[in-house]
């Protein structure tokens, strides 16, 4: 017997992780509000669904990929939502990034309703999702992370139990404050270098071994053309957003505040991130900040 499941949000992430799901031979119904992200994936062999009670008619799970906090909210708990249509028994797993609050709020929801729910963001970007390499950072109960096991081992690699609900969400929110800082240092110094005359290529090998390597250099580089399969070299298509990374900051910048935590390089890498963004770059990948920093256009 074959765990049916309900995939709700196919959009950069969603569409991956839910096309290796069908690899491994798991039936999907899927939906997003953009009828073609739903056309691609019944292509592949998933059953479309015209509505999120569509998707999950007969499910034993339901797995959500949702830009942010409000659109988990209204998904679960609206009234043609999630905890509205799902049989019970059925396994909530939430996967979008969003603050901790609101994760565990709607975890209680569902609780109340019956429901396990885990929220279990992400990290590794698009090409982690397409090669079923991510690593899923676990909040909620051992019981309900122990069934949703065998998905997480499909679409990753690694999977962290951080604590109960909403724990993921901030294992989630500090490595992407820490990812969003690494990117902008990043780029300047690649900025800088080729400035002074030095190939980007050559800079990125030089400082990948040494003490400044980091995870955007070794499979993310900033610099078009440095390495092919990078959103920068692709005119930073696809990828993660501008907005979904300036939303992620937030969140670290409002748990600061509430925690009294000192943040400063998170608060410039934020700002940095919404002056890119007011310059029209919102929907480009985040990858993309190099351009900010980088007057000449020459990135
Ligand atoms: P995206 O904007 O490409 O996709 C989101 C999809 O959700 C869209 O297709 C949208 O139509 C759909 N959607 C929104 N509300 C819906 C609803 N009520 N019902 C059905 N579909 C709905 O975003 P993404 O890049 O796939 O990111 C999704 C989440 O994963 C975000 O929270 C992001 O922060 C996080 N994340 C992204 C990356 C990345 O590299 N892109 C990496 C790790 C985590």
């Amino acid at each position: 017997m074959s765990t049916e499941i309900a995939f709700i949000g196919l959009g950069n992430m969603g569409a991956p992780m839910a096309g290796n799901l069908l690899k491994a031979g798991y039936p999907l119904r899927v939906f997003d509000l953009v009828d073609e992200a739903v056309r691609k994936l019944a292509d592949q062999g998933a059953v479309a669904a015209g509505s999120a009670a569509e998707a999950l008619a007969g499910a034993d799970v339901a797995i959500s990929m949702l830009p942010a906090g409000p659109n988990v909210k209204a998904l679960y708990l609206g009234g043609d939502g999630v905890l509205a249509h799902a049989r019970q028994g059925t396994l909530l797993i939430d996967c979008s990034t969003i603050d901790a609050g609101t994760a565990r709020e709607v975890a209680e929801a569902a609780g109340e309703a019956g429901f396990d729910l885990l929220d279990a963001p992400v990290s590794g970007g698009v090409g982690g999702a397409r090669a079923g390499t991510l690593t899923f950072i676990v909040g909620g109960t051992a019981a309900a992370l122990d069934r949703a096991r065998p998905l997480f081992e499909v679409m990753g690699t690694n999977v962290f139990h951080a604590g109960p609900a909403g724990a993921g969400q901030v294992g989630k929110m500090c490595n992407n404050m820490l990812l969003g800082v690494l990117m902008t240092a990043t780029s300047e110094a690649l900025n800088l270098g080729v400035a002074q005359g030095l190939d980007p290529k050559v800079l990125s090998e030089i400082m990948k071994a040494s003490s400044g390597g980091n995870w955007t250099l070794n499979v993310y580089n900033p610099y078009p053309g440095v390495m092919e399969k990078a959103p920068a070299s692709n005119g930073y298509q696809g990828g993660f957003g501008v907005d979904l990374m300036l939303k992620d900051l937030g969140l670290a910048m409002d748990a600061a505040v509430g925690t009294k935590v000192a943040t400063p390089l998170g608060a410039l890498a934020r700002n940095l991130y919404a002056l890119h963004s007011a310059h029209g770059a919102g929907k480009l990948d985040f990858s993309s900040i190099i351009r900010l920093l980088n007057a000449n256009g020459g990135a």
